[in-house]
């Protein structure tokens, strides 16, 4: 009884502040910084002006005075709500709008559009692969999201070597009996800014059966004619099965969707959890996500600026001698080995108001640590420059270049 009682009185918790404490020390505890602006090339971040480069709102549509109206309008007309869960309590007509402007847009014959990108995973891959006799593969670089979606299946999981298709080849022969079979990749892998090697994918599912699945979270809006995405960048669209996007980066706003053939679609609404027991989003955020639709299917200037400082910002980094690594987006890892490093070249940054996150493990792999800088349509050549002279100082001042 007395030990019952004394267990009782221990802190069941310890194991968080002994994981805090642990985190600390290896200088991987993350503390978030609070803005208190809207976002922008500038924005106020814990009470100070720094030039920001480490959102995703690649067109700067995230405070887009058109996005911002269309949210307006459809509060007034439709308030704030959505209800409920679309298949219960009925779909609001202004999210069939944006799925069929989604759809055009990216020349699919339907979407489905769901709470975010991360539930746009959760919403296709245990919908697809719904038995142990099923095979997922999967590159090894894949967003946590994919890994999320994929753990919720019972598929055999084959984890493929980063873009490598002859490793790819491998595992299909391996898993090649399965029942349904589906390769998994990111369309543009946000840490490094490369491309999946599409074009080679579909071509090894044409020959193994397989349905080919992109998170093209970093590409919709980036790559691909005014944006159009990955498909549309190799052209393979109609072999490339299913993409998944979200509307939280260069949309500017917040939810996911789901694009390929249309039974495909009607299947997810039929089957996909987020869409089955999860509220859709809200009048404003779908208003708004449909103006910046709407201007990507008219203005290619945004994606086009967006590409511009992508190429004077990595070119002028290189000049000044950083490892840039492999990217072929806009998106600018500067590559710094180990996560002090990182951490300390990003603390240097902020004092010099350039906001730039630190990544480190298990965001990325271990030895491996950088800063990842978010280039944005929104920044002015002058915004650039300002950034290039702080890296280059503090480059020279711990040693980096
Ligand atoms: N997939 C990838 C590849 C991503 O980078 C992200 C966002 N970091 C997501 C999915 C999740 O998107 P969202 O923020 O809309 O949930």
């Amino acid at each position: 009884m007395a030990d019952a009682k004394t267990n009782a009185k221990t802190d069941k918790f310890q194991f968080v502040r002994e994981e805090l404490d642990r985190l600390k020390e290896v200088g991987l505890y993350n503390t978030v910084r609070t803005i208190s602006s809207p976002q922008g090339a500038w924005i106020v971040c814990d009470g100070k002006k720094v030039v920001n480069m480490c959102s995703n709102n690649y067109l700067g549509f995230a405070n887009d005075p058109r996005l911002v109206k269309a949210a307006r309008e459809i509060l007034d007309k439709y308030g704030i709500g959505p209800g409920a869960v679309r298949s219960i309590a009925g779909t609001m007509d202004f999210h069939n709008e944006l799925e069929k402007m989604l759809a055009e847009f990216k020349g699919s014959e339907a979407t489905l559009s769901v709470q975010s990108g991360l539930v746009a995973n959760q919403a296709v891959i245990p919908s697809i692969l719904d038995s142990a006799e099923d095979a997922v593969f999967t590159d090894q670089l894949n967003h946590a999201s994919i890994i999320d979606g994929v753990r919720l299946t019972k598929a055999k999981r084959f984890i493929y070597e980063h873009s490598n298709t002859t490793e790819l080849k491998k595992v299909l022969e391996e898993g090649k009996g399965a029942r349904r079979k589906m390769i998994i990749t990111d369309g543009v892998f946000s840490m490094d800014g490369d491309i999946a090697p599409l074009p080679e994918i579909c071509d090894l599912a044409d020959e193994y059966g397989a349905i080919v699945m992109v998170d093209d979270a970093h590409g919709e809006g980036v790559i691909g004619k005014g944006g159009r995405g990955i498909a549309d960048h190799f052209g393979v669209h109609g072999r490339c099965d299913i993409e998944v996007g979200t509307l939280s980066k260069a949309f500017g706003v917040m939810g996911g969707f789901i694009s390929g053939r249309a039974d495909l679609i009607d299947y997810l609404k039929q089957k996909a959890r987020p869409f089955l027991f999860s509220s859709a989003a809200t009048p404003p955020d779908v208003a708004a996500c449909m103006a910046a639709v709407h201007i990507l299917q008219t203005d290619e200037t945004p994606v086009k600026k967006l590409w511009e400082n992508g190429r004077y910002f990595k070119g002028k980094m290189k000049e000044l001698g950083f490892d840039i690594g492999v990217s072929e987006t806009p998106i600018t890892p500067v590559m710094l080995g180990e996560a002090p490093v990182a951490q300390k070249f990003s603390k240097r940054l902020f004092e010099e108001d350039v906001f730039a996150m630190s990544i480190g493990f298990p965001t990325v792999p271990r030895g491996k640590a950088r800063i990842r800088v978010m280039i944005s349509a929104a920044h002015e050549t002058k915004d650039l420059d300002f950034a290039l002279e702080k890296f280059e100082k503090i480059g020279k001042e711990l040693g980096v270049i």
